[in-house]
C-alpha cells in the first residue's frame, strides 16, 4: 500500500470511509476524499473526474488546481492523459507529463506547473466511472506500490459512487448513479408494452462499507467463504448434476476456485484495508477488463469462469440472493444480460415483460416469451449496470424503446399507449367466436404455435382453432437430460387433453443450429444453421427420433395424431421419414398399442429447394407448412439470429412474396393443404398478403390471433389481391407501402 508517507494506507481507507460517514453534501464529501489522498501521499494536487456520461468526463473535485474549474472542466474519453486512463482502463504513471504523448492542458485549472502524474481508473466491474489523478511538481515515478494502493483507493472511491455518497442536490452536478431516467433504445423481441418494476435476475450489490474495520476479521470472513465455494462446487459435483462433458467442466471449475494467484490478490486487497467484498470486486474488475481485450475464445472461457467464481463468492459473502429466491415483486420486469430458456420459464407468467442487455429474436428465450405472451426488448445496451431492483421502468416491446425512471410525461404518455392496448385486447376478445373470415366469404383458419405446457391457456381465450405448429424440441431443451419415453408418452397425452377437440401438429425434434441440446455431444460446425440439424438429425440417428414417435403414437391412444417433420430439403427426406413413422405405426399395432384414430403426416417447407420438389412429394405430403423463418433467411442469404442482416430484406418484398405465392399454387393445383407457421404469420399485414396470394391457413402466436382475425374480417381478399397484383407488377421493392397506404385509404386499421 501507499508505503513511506504521511499517513498509513490504512489509516487512509480509514478516514475515507469517516468521510463517507459524515452528514453533508456529496460535493463536499468529494472534496475532502481529494484532500486526504493529497495529503496521504504528499502530493500537490488530487483530482477527482467523473463520467458525466458514456462519452464525457468532468472534473467534479479538486485539491491543488483551480478550485473555479471544478465542474466546468469537461473532456472527452480518449482526450489528454486523463481520457486515455479512462478509455484503456489501466493506470498512466509519468515523470514528465506535459512531455508525454496525448497530453492536453486546460488552461483553466492551472495545472501547468506540474509534473508528474498518475491517472488510475475508478472502475467498478468492468465500467470505468471516473479517473483519479495525483499531480506533484517535482518530477517523479510513483512506485508499484503506490499504484496499487491508489487502486485501492479508486476502488473505495467507486464504491462511495455508486452508493451516491457524492451526489448533490443538483443530481447533474455529480454523477449520479441510478438516480436520472435513463432511456435506451433497443430491438423488437417481442410486441406489446407494459408498465412495471425492475426485478433484476442477477441484482447489484451495493456495499455500505467498502473499508474494513479490522483486515484480520476481514482474512477470516474472505477464507470461510472461499471454503464454502469449494463446497458448493463439491456438493453440485456430488449431486450428480454434472454429467459428462458438464462433469469436466466442473471439475476445472474446482481447480479455478484453487487457484493461488486468484486467491492471493484478494487477501493482499483486504490486507490493505478493503472490505472482503471490495477485494472480490477488485478481482473481478480486473477480470472483465481482461475478459473485454481478449479475443482468444479458450482464455475468454477461462476468464468467464473466474467472473462467475467470484459472483458465486459475493453471493456467499453478502447473503445476495437472486431473484429466484428473493421472490417475484408485483408488476416485476426481468432485466438480465442474457437468459436462458429454461431460467426465464422458472419465472413463469409472473412477468409483465423481459429486457435483455444481449440475446436473439430467434433464441429460446425469445420462444419462450413469445409463449409466455410478454413484451421482450434485446439488445438494451447498459440496461443491467444502470437499472436497480424496483426503479420503475417502461418497455415498448414494438419499437424496442426502455425507459427507466422515466420522467412523468413520458411515463403519462406511455399508460395512454398501454389503455389504449388494453382497450383492442378487449375488442379482440369480442372476436373470438366470430369467424375468421374475409368480408368476400374467405375462410382463412387461424391457428397457434405452441411448444409448452404453459401455451395451452391460451388455446381457447385466443380463439385459434388448433395448434398448427408444436415446436417439441422446447420440452429436450429446457431439461439436464434426454426425457424418458414415458415422460413424453404424459406430455404428448396432456397436450392432446389440453386441445380437446382442436387439432394439434407435431412437429418432430428441430435441434441443430442455435438450439443445441446442453447433453448432446455434436460436430463442430463451420455454419451450424447450413449444418447437420433438424431431420438430417433424426434420420441420421434413428434412435431418438423413433422414440419420439413412439411416444406420440401411444400418446394418441385412439385419437387423431398430425406428425410434420422440419427441415425437410428434398422429397427423399420426406419419403424417408414418413416410412419411419408408417413401421413405427406397425411395431406399436404388433405390440397390442391402440393405434391413432387418423395419422396425418406433413412436412415443413423451410429451404427453397422444397419448393421445386417433384409433384410426387405434394402428393405424398398430407399437408405442408411454409417455416417461414428459415425458408426467408435462406431465400435471401441473411442469418436470422444476425441484428447485423435480419431485417434487411422485408417479408413483403416483391420476389418472396412471389415465391410464397408460386408454393400456394402449385399446392392448389396438387390438393395439398398448406399452411405458413413462421413469426411473420402473426402480424396482420403479412398474414393479409399471404391470405391474399393463397394460404389459408396461418399459424400464430396465440396473442396475434386476435389482431390478425379483426384485419382479415374487414377486408375484401379480391381487392386486396387485386392491389397486390398491380403492386407486385410495378417494379417496387416491396408490396409494403403500396398495401399500407390502400389499407389507410380505406379506414381500415392495421
Ligand atoms: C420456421 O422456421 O419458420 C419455424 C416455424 O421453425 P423454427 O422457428 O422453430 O425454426
Ligand atoms: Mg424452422
Amino acid at each position: 500500500m501507499v508505503k513511506d508517507k504521511g499517513i498509513g494506507s490504512q489509516t487512509l481507507l480509514k478516514r475515507l470511509r469517516d468521510a463517507l460517514a459524515e452528514a453533508g453534501e456529496g460535493q463536499a464529501r468529494l472534496d475532502r476524499v481529494t484532500y486526504l489522498i493529497a495529503c496521504s501521499l504528499e502530493a500537490e494536487v488530487c483530482s477527482i473526474y467523473l463520467k458525466r456520461d458514456e462519452t464525457t468526463l468532468e472534473l467534479c473535485a479538486t485539491y491543488g488546481l483551480n478550485s473555479e474549474a471544478v465542474h466546468q472542466t469537461r473532456l472527452r474519453v480518449g482526450q489528454g492523459l486523463v481520457g486515455r486512463v479512462a478509455d484503456k482502463a489501466t493506470p498512466l504513471n509519468r515523470a514528465n507529463a506535459p512531455a508525454a504523448r496525448g497530453y492536453r492542458y486546460m488552461p483553466e485549472t492551472g495545472e501547468e506547473v506540474f509534473s508528474s502524474f498518475v491517472g488510475i481508473p475508478i472502475q467498478r466491474l468492468g465500467e470505468v466511472l471516473g479517473v483519479l489523478v495525483v499531480q506533484s511538481k517535482d518530477e517523479r515515478i510513483y512506485s508499484e506500490d503506490e499504484i496499487y494502493g491508489l487502486e485501492v483507493v479508486a476502488m473505495v472511491i467507486a464504491e462511495m459512487t455508486e452508493l451516491g455518497a457524492f451526489t448533490g442536490p443538483d443530481k447533474m452536478a455529480i454523477a449520479a448513479q441510478h438516480q436520472l431516467p435513463f432511456f435506451v433504445k433497443g430491438l423488437r423481441g417481442q410486441e406489446g408494452v407494459a408498465e412495471g418494476v425492475v426485478l433484476l435476475h442477477e441484482p447489484h450489490i451495493v456495499i455500505a462499507n467498502p473499508v474494513a474495520d479490522d483486515p484480520l476479521i476481514e482474512t477470516g470472513r474472505l477464507q470461510e467463504a472461499l471454503d464454502l465455494l469449494v463446497e458448493e462446487i463439491d456438493a453440485l459435483l456430488d449431486k450428480g448434476a454434472a454429467i459428462g462433458e458438464h462433469r469436466d467442466v466442473m471439475v476445472a471449475y474446482r481447480l479455478f476456485a484453487q487457484d493461488k494467484g486468484w486467491r492471493n490478490r484478494m487477501f493482499d486487497s483486504v490486507e490493505s484495508g478493503l472490505a472482503a467484498e471490495v477485494a472480490v470486486e477488485k478481482e473481478q474488475t480486473s477480470t472483465r477488463m481482461r475478459m473485454a481485450r481478449v479475443q482468444d475464445a479458450y482464455i475468454r472461457e477461462r476468464l468467464h469462469d473466474l467472473d462467475d467464481l467470484a459472483n458465486r463468492l459475493l453471493r456467499i459473502l453478502t447473503g445476495r440472493q437472486d431473484a429466484s429466491e428473493r421472490g417475484i415483486p408485483e408488476n416485476a420486469i426481468l432485466v438480465a444480460r442474457n437468459i436462458g430458456p429454461g431460467e426465464l420459464l422458472d419465472y413463469g407468467k409472473n412477468l409483465k415483460a423481459v429486457v435483455l442487455e444481449e440475446g436473439s429474436v430467434g433464441s429460446h428465450a425469445a420462444i419462450v416469451a413469445r409463449s409466455l405472451a410478454i413484451p421482450l426488448v434485446i439488445h438494451a445496451a447498459r440496461i443491467t449496470r444502470e437499472a436497480l431492483n424496483d426503479d420503475p421502468i417502461l418497455v415498448d416491446g414494438e419499437t424496442g424503446l426502455v425507459h427507466l425512471r422515466p420522467d412523468d410525461t413520458v411515463a403519462a404518455a406511455f399508460r395512454e399507449k398501454i389503455a389504449m392496448q388494453a382497450e383492442a385486447q378487449e375488442a379482440y376478445k369480442g372476436l373470438r367466436d366470430k369467424p375468421s373470415e374475409t368480408i368476400d366469404g374467405v375462410n382463412i383458419a387461424l391457428h397457434m404455435n405452441g411448444g409448452l405446457m404453459v401455451d395451452l391457456p391460451s388455446l381457447e381465450p385466443s380463439g385459434a382453432e388448433g395448434v398448427g405448429l408444436y415446436r417439441t424440441e422446447l420440452q429436450f431443451l429446457l431439461r439436464a437430460r434426454v426425457p424418458r419415453r414415458g415422460e413424453l408418452v404424459k406430455l404428448y397425452g396432456k397436450v392432446m387433453d389440453a386441445a380437446g377437440e382442436k387439432p394439434v401438429v407435431f412437429r418432430t425434434l428441430d435441434i441443430g443450429s442455435d438450439k443445441a441440446l446442453p447433453y448432446m455431444k455434436r460436430p463442430e460446425e463451420p455454419n451450424p444453421a447450413l449444418g447437420w440439424r433438424a431431420i438430417r438429425i433424426g434420420l441420421d440417428r434413428p434412435g431418438v427420433m423413433r422414440m419420439q414417435l413412439q411416444a406420440l403414437i401411444r400418446a394418441a391412444n385412439g385419437r387423431r395424431l398430425n406428425v410434420m417433420f422440419p427441415f425437410i430439403a428434398q422429397f427423399e427426406e420426406f419419403r424417408e421419414a414418413r416410412q419411419r413413422l408408417l413401421d413405427q405405426l406397425e411395431k406399436e399395432a404388433r405390440a397390442g398399442h391402440i393405434l391413432p384414430a387418423n395419422v396425418r403426416i406433413g412436412a415443413m417447407l423451410e429451404t427453397p429447394s422444397l419448393a421445386f420438389a417433384p409433384d410426387q412429394f405434394f402428393e405424398l405430403a398430407d399437408f405442408i407448412s411454409i417455416g417461414g423463418n428459415d425458408l426467408k433467411q435462406f431465400f435471401f442469404a441473411a442469418d436470422r439470429e444476425n441484428e447485423l442482416v435480419r431485417a434487411r430484406y422485408d417479408t413483403l418484398n416483391v420476389s418472396f412474396l412471389t415465391f410464397i405465392a408460386q408454393i400456394s399454387d402449385r399446392c392448389d393445383r396438387l390438393s395439398t393443404p398448406l399452411s405458413f407457421c413462421g413469426e411473420d404469420a402473426g402480424r396482420p399485414v403479412e398474414a393479409l398478403a399471404f391470405a391474399a396470394m393463397g394460404l389459408r391457413m396461418l399459424s400464430m402466436r396465440p396473442a396475434s390471433v386476435g389482431p390478425v382475425k379483426r384485419l382479415l374480417r374487414a377486408v375484401d381478399l379480391s381487392e386486396v389481391r387485386a392491389v397486390l397484383d398491380e403492386a407486385l407488377g410495378s417494379g417496387e421493392q416491396s408490396v409494403r407501402p403500396t398495401l399500407e397506404s390502400w389499407l389507410k385509404q380505406q379506414r381500415i386499421p392495421f
